[in-house]
């Protein structure tokens, strides 16, 4: 990228943009006062402004004080990028929510692969710049007119999405973002790649085992093939990355899906988010480990402990156990009802629901105990010192309605059932099967 200061046309104007560089403030100031026509020009060859140098560096305080200074925050260098494209680049996280929050544009395209701050960001892996530019988005008259959704889909000179270059450049945390931002998990590239290549396949050349985790989580298709009628699957085959092809093997267990088509997923606190996001790739792991020991590939994968489902038992021992699976603490209470279950079993219930074959509705899934609808999903608050019936053994329950006849009837939906619906090989369990045992 090299935002350096190839040839300043004077030594005099060196010096300045040299001061830019290293954020000395005072020199910066002087030079201004002196002469405020600096802030106008450019290095001769990659045309970079005082404020691309201060945006690349990171330099905040000198890039706040050339905004005051009326520069402009769009001027572009030879390449036909911002200051902002460079602060995303170089993950300078200060300098973006500054050049933002001046009002600078993020539907910017360079001339190198026609590429907005959004692409740099991903390609680069800065989770922290892509959120702020996402973040943003939602409130910039830009979006008002092109629409949020198309704005985190948008396509480079090569047809590739922001998605896809953080598939390829194996950044999982740009990838989660995205598509919790509403990223198409099967679109296809044009150029970029091979063509025809989804983010699936993308992740599969490169390798990341967590970018296949996160794109299988969010419902990417194994079966899709690229326009040579590849599959992932035989993608990350021919580059050796086995433990990738073990999940990607069309004839391997399915994955939990996170189950964005309700309203109370996509409505959910953070905090009750990450718990079930955390739980949803336990799941997953676990099957993980299963389709693992079943090939030949004895890649070890990393992060396979199952010490969470320890933990909760034994960090929590004032807590209730889920009356579903009898193995974790209650950690999500289902409103209004107010009943409680552990997340797996929350993500259990709500991840294999089909769509009814002749209306192609998909049934809602209602609470467990109650059958009544789910109006929103949270995390059980612990119960303080001052609650009267706190007493310091776990308990079962104490959400049954019928208690007696209930804690019976949920004997046949075991941990061992979740680990069945988890699996799901073959025949996974439909939702209502499950209800239907209450
Ligand atoms: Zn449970
Ligand atoms: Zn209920």
């Amino acid at each position: 990228m090299g935002q350096g200061l190839s040839c300043a046309s004077s030594s005099y104007e060196h010096d300045f943009f040299a001061a830019v560089q290293a954020g000395d403030l005072q020199a910066v100031d002087f030079s201004l006062r002196e002469d405020p026509s600096l802030l106008l020009r450019t290095t001769i060859y990659d045309h970079l402004s005082a404020l691309h140098i201060a945006a690349a560096n990171g330099r905040v305080e000198v890039l706040a004080m050339l905004l005051d200074r009326s520069a402009i925050p769009d001027v572009v260098n030879r390449d036909k990028q911002t200051p902002l494209m460079l602060a995303a680049m170089h993950g300078k996280i200060e300098c973006v929510q500054k050049l933002l929050d001046s009002g600078a544009n993020i539907l910017m395209f360079d001339s190198v692969n026609g590429r907005t701050c959004l692409h740099h960001a991903a390609y680069y892996g800065h989770s922290d710049c892509l959120q702020t530019i996402l973040s943003a988005a939602k409130s910039t008259h830009v979006t008002d007119s092109w629409g949020f959704a198309r704005f985190v889909n948008v396509r480079d000179g090569t047809g590739a999405t922001p998605l896809h270059l953080a598939a390829r450049q194996k950044w999982p945390d740009c990838v989660h973002i995205l598509l919790d931002n509403g990223s198409l998990v099967c679109a296809s590239t044009g150029r970029y790649g091979y063509p025809g290549s989804t983010s699936l396949h993308l992740a599969a050349r490169g390798g990341s085992l967590d970018c296949v985790r996160e794109l299988l989580a969010r419902g990417a298709d194994r079966l899709q093939r690229d326009s040579a009628g590849r599959l992932p699957y035989e993608v990350a085959l021919k580059q050796n990355h086995g433990t990738c092809a073990a999940l990607l093997n069309p004839s391997a267990a399915e994955p939990l899906v996170w189950p964005s088509a309700w309203k109370f997923i996509t409505e959910l606190d953070l905090e009750t988010k990450a718990l079930l996001e955390a739980a949803l790739m336990e799941g997953n792991k676990e099957r993980e480990m299963k389709i693992l020991k079943a090939t030949t590939h004895s890649l070890t994968s990393p992060d396979h402990s199952e010490k969470a489902f320890d933990d909760d038992i034994s960090e929590e021992c004032d807590a209730e156990l889920c009356s579903i699976c009898f193995d974790r603490v209650c950690t999500i209470e289902v409103q209004d009802c107010r009943h409680q279950m552990c997340a797996h079993c929350t993500l259990a219930l709500c991840c294999h629901n089909k769509p009814n074959p002749t209306t192609l509705c998909l049934p809602s899934p209602a609470c467990p105990f109650c059958r009544s609808n789910i109006s929103r999903l949270v995390i059980t608050k612990a119960r303080g010192a001052g609650d009267d019936n706190n007493t310091s053994k776990p308990r079962r329950s104490r959400r049954f309605p019928n208690c007696s006849e209930s804690s019976s009837s949920f004997k046949g939906l075991s941990m061992g059932s979740f680990r069945k619906i988890g699996c799901g090989s073959g025949t996974i369990t439909h939702s209502s099967d499950i209800l239907d045992k209450f």
